[in-house]
């Protein structure tokens, strides 16, 4: 190995062929390998102290809507019945509409 190192110029991870010093592939290897875990670990850092919902954080963008029956925080959508092109399902049998018009916010008691 010292041999093979001493007849090339290579030594440390650096070559030096035709006048020039390289970095050996193998020092190449170790340098990336390094760097991209470095990112991994600053990308799995973020991702584990940055703010979410979870904590209490609400974006401008979320907002509830309310039921259309009694005002109270709606938890799904569910049709009208006053689509004139209702199609029913012919799995469950319940009428539906491709028209999100005829669809209402509804609370968990409506
Ligand atoms: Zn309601």
């Amino acid at each position: 190995m010292r041999r093979l190192a001493k007849r090339t110029g290579c030594g440390r991870g650096l070559c030096q062929v035709g006048g020039q010093v390289k970095v050996s592939t193998l020092t190449a290897i170790v340098v990336f390998g390094t760097l991209l875990h470095v990112a991994v670990l600053a990308v799995m850092i973020w991702i584990r102290v940055r703010r979410t919902e979870g904590d209490g954080v609400t974006s401008d963008g979320a907002r509830v809507t309310p039921c259309a029956v009694c005002g109270m925080p709606s938890v799904g959508w569910q049709y009208d019945g006053l689509d004139p092109n209702e199609q029913i399902n012919p799995l469950t049998g319940r009428a539906w509409s491709a028209d999100m018009a005829h669809y209402r916010p509804l609370c968990a008691d409506h």
